[in-house]
């Protein structure tokens, strides 16, 4: 529980997928709308960067190692 509280208080940069216009960073459960071209962004759907691959999705998996 406490590991996953963890995660969802970890921060990912939103970029809009549309434009790649760098909007924010946020929980991954906030959502926001582009200035720019007005695309709606989420955790879901917004642009990763190579940053974001390095990082583990899943926290549980490091008690494995
Ligand atoms: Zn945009």
């Amino acid at each position: 529980m406490e590991k996953r509280k963890a995660s969802e208080i970890m921060q990912v940069e939103f970029i809009c997928p549309k434009c790649g216009k760098h909007l924010a960073w946020a929980v991954r459960t906030a959502s926001m709308s582009c200035p720019g071209c007005g695309k709606w962004v989420t955790d879901k759907n917004r642009k990763q960067t190579p940053a974001d691959a390095l990082m583990p999705i899943d926290s549980d998996q490091l008690v494995l190692f």
